[in-house]
């Protein structure tokens, strides 16, 4: 095997190295090289620069070829990745494409990547919430999860950390299932919004719809100014990659920042083949890397690596790690890497119409909804079904076709589009699932991709719990719509499959106990430390909050203590 760089300028060896560039590999780059790691960031895809590979950031929707929708043969190629919410043609180059990375679905699963520097920070959806101490402590103590080996408290101080470095805006609202945390201010309700919160209080004063966390900079600080981010403009073109630095991506924020330290090396078109471990020195000291365009085989040195290609890619590279001493895998003894995969439950929603507030409007196109903090088996257990929810809300003024009787063509269709119209408003389910042994990924034996790596197989599905659960959240959220005074509720459930929520976690969970669970408190293989996962194949469980500022609060905290161990020379 080569043992040259493609790149005569790159290193071999590094203090640390970091695989994926997303959400959590970002926050890994800047935590290791600001602590003074020299590092190395290994990214499988092209690489995506902040503000230049925004190609349609600025386009207005004529400008596009297809007004923004996809042709029907680029959706017949691309079925699956087409699913994904927001995808269209002004960001469909931040995600995949079906066909060059294919994966074998024992059950449904929609498996939504973004293969580029970045990885899905471009593209996701910026929701912030903390998770309260229930989602941590809430599975084992109602028996549907094993004991996480942090607590809330553990966590708390990184949230901070990263919230006051990304930008969240939100509202301090004192709720004890949505922890508060450090927000710059929050979009306004609108008046349909703030009805519907306060009917939902009158009757139900458990029940709090209040502003989400949201990863924008309404009210910039000197950290974001000194990231070179300023104040989002309400666009809501966010997926397309933000020039103001807006919201919170790895590229404007983290990677930049990383790079000034005169620490970060980062190498695009590489994909993590697996990564090698030493058996007399009972450690990893490498991963095995193939460029993706001329396919050479490169091995790059380091004392500390860090997991962070996005959790089923992780789980991928582990499995595929194999030696003398992890036949099975990486630090897999007990046989468990890449089982208990679990995700959100995203399969129900609510509309409804209102009536009245005629003469009220919004600024600018908000791009945060509300939030109903979870409100279901917090302190006892008390459904027919394990676990809560939160859920996502919004409200508008419709224009167009609604308000015309010959539908959408003609005079009339276009005067209708010019004014607006009444008010909808929709709220949707975002909830825990339970983790099952029997939710897993594995390598395939026969088939590879096309770098010679083993097609990932998924065997995952949705189960009774859940659909016990949507049943609760259809009726429960009527019933809030029914109050509020809304009219033409309707029930929906999408069926989807899993994967579609793009919040897949687990697989090498942490734990206390070696036998059970993967990594440890701190992030670490159990069986070989010097290797840490924190993107969400860490999970243990799933909790019901979006999860990713999880992912990088727990990657700060990990490679603080990580720098801390390769100083002492633990590692
Ligand atoms: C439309 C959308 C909306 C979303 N909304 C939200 C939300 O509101 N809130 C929330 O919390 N989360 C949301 N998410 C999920 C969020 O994007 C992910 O949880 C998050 O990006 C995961 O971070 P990560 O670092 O694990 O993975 P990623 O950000 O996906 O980064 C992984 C990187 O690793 C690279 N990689 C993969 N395999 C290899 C390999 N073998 N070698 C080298 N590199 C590799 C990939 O190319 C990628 O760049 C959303 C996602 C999408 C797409």
């Amino acid at each position: 095997m080569p043992q040259e760089p493609q790149n005569a300028k790159d290193q071999l060896t590094y203090d640390a190295i970091v695989i994926g560039s997303g959400i959590s590999g970002g926050w890994a780059a800047k935590e290791l090289c600001e602590q003074g790691l020299k590092t190395l960031v290994l990214e499988r895809g092209r690489d995506v620069q902040h503000i230049k590979d925004y190609p349609t950031a600025t386009m207005d929707p004529w400008e596009f070829k297809h007004r923004g929708e996809m042709t029907k043969d680029f959706l017949k190629e691309n079925p699956l990745i087409s699913r994904a919410a927001g995808y269209g043609e002004d960001d469909a180059h931040f995600f995949v494409k079906d066909k060059d990375h294919p994966y074998i679905q024992e059950k449904p699963f929609d498996w939504i990547r973004g293969y580029q520097v970045g990885g899905k920070s471009l593209t996701w959806g910026r929701a912030c919430q903390r998770w309260s101490k229930f989602e941590f402590e809430n599975p084992a103590r109602f028996g549907y999860g094993i004991e996480w080996p942090i607590s809330y408290d553990d966590v708390a101080p990184w949230y901070s950390h990263v919230e006051k470095f990304i930008g969240v805006c939100g509202n301090k609202d004192g709720i004890e299932a949505m922890p508060d945390g450090e927000f710059l201010p929050p979009f306004d309700m609108n008046a349909v919004q703030e009805h519907i919160s306060k009917k939902i209080k009158e009757n139900y004063p458990d029940r709090h719809l209040v502003h989400a966390r949201w990863a924008h900079i309404t009210e910039p600080k000197q950290i974001h100014i000194d990231q070179g981010r300023v104040k989002c403009m309400a666009r809501n073109l966010c997926m397309r990659g933000c020039p103001f630095g807006g919201y919170f991506s790895s590229v404007s924020s983290t990677l930049p920042w990383a790079k000034k330290t005169g620490n970060l090396t980062i190498r695009p078109f590489s994909v993590v083949h697996s990564i090698i471990y030493d058996e007399k020195l009972g450690k990893a000291t490498g991963v095995k890397v193939i460029d993706t365009n001329t396919k050479a085989e490169f091995v790059y040195k380091a004392r500390i690596i860090f997991m962070n290609a996005s959790a089923l890619n992780t789980n991928l590279i582990l499995l595929n790690s194999k030696s003398e001493r992890f036949p099975n895998g990486l630090g897999n003894d007990n046989g468990l890497l890449g089982k208990y995969i679990a995700f959100q439950n995203y399969r129900a929603s609510v509309t409804a119409d209102m009536d009245g507030f005629l003469n009220r409007y919004y600024f600018g196109r908000n791009p945060t909804e509300l939030i109903l903090a979870n409100y279901r088996n917090l302190h006892k257990q008390e459904t027919d079904y394990k676990g809560g929810f939160t859920t996502f809300m919004g409200a508008y003024r419709n224009r167009g076709p609604k308000e015309t009787a010959e539908g959408e063509v003609g005079g009339a269709y276009k005067d209708s589009l010019t004014e607006p119209g009444g008010w909808s408003a929709y709220m949707y389910l975002q909830g825990e699932t339970i983790p099952k042994e029997r939710n897993h990924v594995r390598l395939s034996k026969e088939q590879k991709d096309q770098w010679g790596i083993p097609l990932l197989i998924t065997s995952v599905e949705y189960d009774d719990n859940d659909e016990r659960m949507i049943q609760d959240f259809l009726t429960q959220t009527a019933d809030m719509f029914e109050k509020a005074g809304c009219t033409n509720i309707q029930k929906h459930e999408n069926k989807q499959a899993p994967g579609l929520d793009i919040h897949e976690m687990g697989g090498v969970r942490m734990g206390k106990d070696p036998k059970t669970s993967l990594l440890n408190q701190w992030n670490q293989l159990h069986l070989c430390k010097n290797v840490f996962v924190t993107d969400g194949a860490c999970m243990a469980t799933t909790g019901n909050q979006s999860p990713s500022i999880l992912y990088m609060a727990l990657t700060a905290r990990a490679a603080t203590y990580a720098v801390g161990e390769f100083k002492k020379g633990n590692l």
